[in-house]
């Protein structure tokens, strides 16, 4: 049974995001919260239970809770490494290979983690054997599934998203019962019946009008009646009702599309960190978790691999002005990170955020004095470069026009020259273009900070940094948003220059 819960006590939202705990009472009784949990969050028995915690509390807050859960990811347990979607889509593969044993195994193992978690997560008797049912019912789809392709000896992106999909079917079951164990209504909703989706297999794009219609049709009535719904994340369907896939982490992208069309007041993506980390730790022994991030910021560092959330996350929020708060399942109390839409006022302007790298990458240059002021020699090398099947992680060209340089992930850089020296043959011959060279120990360093725009000297601090370090500086572009600076410097300087810049965050 639910819980009695007092909507007088509930606190506003600005209780939950004032960075500074100060409380302000607005009495925000309506309030809507997401909270997404991803695969570690619900990672084994104990983590599930920590998790339906954590969705219990927050119904002390707000009036409405929706909950979105990636599939059971790594468990703290050693013993089960055990990350669901990496199983299904490894053994949908073998099973094209023609492997059938491999699927069979993958079937014990994630039937052996499943049942535990059911097992040790949901108390009640008759919901164990309810939810057991179901989960058997999804792991003979997936055997089902895996043998057909087995026989047909080939997979289609259509097919691995209705066999990738099931990870997050069994976990919204689990979490769902786990939820109910702790005395609060809680039942698991299939994103497939929500979130319409084009059918671009893997990689499936939302249609945000159908998905805002039927996602408030099937949840508004349930949240109504003070149920807990648990979504799944990562996938939907086509308006056919054929199953698709967001992309390998779209979890946290089905989080704020549920989100977005439910015009909920903020989404919690609950992680395994204490939030987003101003540096790599393993760099920077004292990264420490920022406290409040702009979107664009953010985007930055999705970009240049901090891999927090997905690409796509911010977008649904930032039309509806839905604030996000990046928090850690195993230490809830910490407060994470905030992400915001504009630059809050009590930041210092050009402050250096956060420092990222991006290693093994080559520094691409075409060169030649002959390349002045002749139109299509840019466009000519990227669309070589596209040709290969290569993308750029950034581009930068000297006024002069003498020369146009690029960054590509190292592995990539024989294949782009060799292409670049076919395209520019002539060129090269007439002496217009010297050549195509490539410097292969390069990284990529980037400074992020939103008061780039309006501060000046923030570059010059930058620079100056890694001057007095000794640190050369190959090539710089800075991000078309306007709040982050790239620097190509050698990968020997690369952690060094990490620390350098990002001791600027403190300045
Ligand atoms: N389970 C999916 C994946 O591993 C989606 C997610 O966790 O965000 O990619
Ligand atoms: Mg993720």
């Amino acid at each position: 049974m639910a819980t009695p819960r007092h909507v007088s006590q509930k606190r506003s939202l600005t209780t939950l995001y004032n960075p500074r705990g100060i409380f302000h009472e607005h009495n925000k009784t309506m309030a809507l919260a997401v909270l997404k949990f991803g695969g570690t969050s619900v990672g084994d028995a104990q983590a599930i239970r920590q998790a339906a915690q954590i969705a219990c509390d927050a119904t002390a807050h707000y009036e409405h809770v929706v909950v979105v859960t990636s599939a059971m990811g790594k468990s703290a347990d050693p013993r089960d490494n055990v990350k669901v979607t990496d199983m299904l889509l490894h053994a949908a593969r073998a099973a094209a290979q023609g492997d059938a044993e491999a699927y069979r195994r993958a079937r014990r193992l994630l039937a052996d983690k499943h049942f535990a978690a059911i097992e040790g997560a949901v108390p009640a008797a008759d919901d164990r054997w309810r939810i057991g049912e179901e989960v058997e019912q999804l792991l003979n789809a997936f055997e089902t599934l895996c043998s057909s392709v087995c026989v047909l000896g080939e997979i289609t992106p259509r097919a691995l998203d209705a066999i990738a999909g099931l990870g997050e079917r069994m976990a919204a079951r689990i979490l769902a019962g786990a939820i109910r164990g702790l005395g609060v209504r809680s039942e698991a909703f299939d994103a497939s019946d929500l979130i319409v989706t084009d059918s671009r297999f893997q990689a499936a794009a939302p249609i945000m009008a159908l998905t805002r219609e039927r996602t408030r049709a099937r949840l508004l009535p349930a949240l109504e009646e003070g149920i807990v719904p648990v979504v799944t994340g990562f996938i939907g369907a086509t308006e056919q009702g054929v199953p698709t896939t967001l992309g390998r982490g779209g979890s946290d992208y089905s989080a704020s599309i549920i989100a977005a069309a439910l015009d909920a007041d903020a989404v919690f993506n609950y992680t395994d960190v204490d939030g987003v980390l101003s540096a790599d730790p393993r760099v920077v022994p004292d990264a420490h978790t920022i406290p409040v991030l702009t979107a664009q910021e953010m985007s930055e560092m999705a970009y240049f691999g901090a891999s927090v959330l997905h690409p796509l996350t911010i977008a649904p929020l930032l039309e509806r002005n839905i604030p996000l708060r990046v928090k850690n399942t195993f230490n809830p109390s910490h407060a994470g990170t905030l992400i915001v839409y504009r630059p809050p006022q009590e930041r210092r302007s050009g402050v250096i955020t956060a420092v990222t790298a991006i290693k093994n990458v080559s520094l691409v240059t075409v060169a030649g004095a002959g390349m002045r002021g002749v139109p299509g020699i840019a466009a000519r090398t990227f669309s070589t470069v596209a040709r290969a099947g290569v993308s750029v992680y950034m581009i930068s060209q000297a006024s002069s026009e003498q020369s146009i340089c690029f960054v590509i992930p190292r592995d990539a850089a024989p294949a782009v020259l060799s292409a670049l020296r076919d395209e520019f043959a002539d060129e090269i011959r007439r002496r217009d273009i010297d050549g195509v060279s490539s410097f292969d120990q390069a990284a990529i360093v980037t400074a992020v900070s939103a008061g780039l725009r309006d501060t000046p000297g923030v570059s010059g601090r930058v620079f100056g940094a890694l001057g007095n370090a000794n640190i050369n500086v190959f090539a710089i572009a800075q991000g078309s948003s306007e709040c982050s600076i790239s620097m190509v410097v050698a990968a020997s300087a690369c952690d060094q220059a990490v620390r350098v810049l990002h001791a600027l965050t403190h300045a």
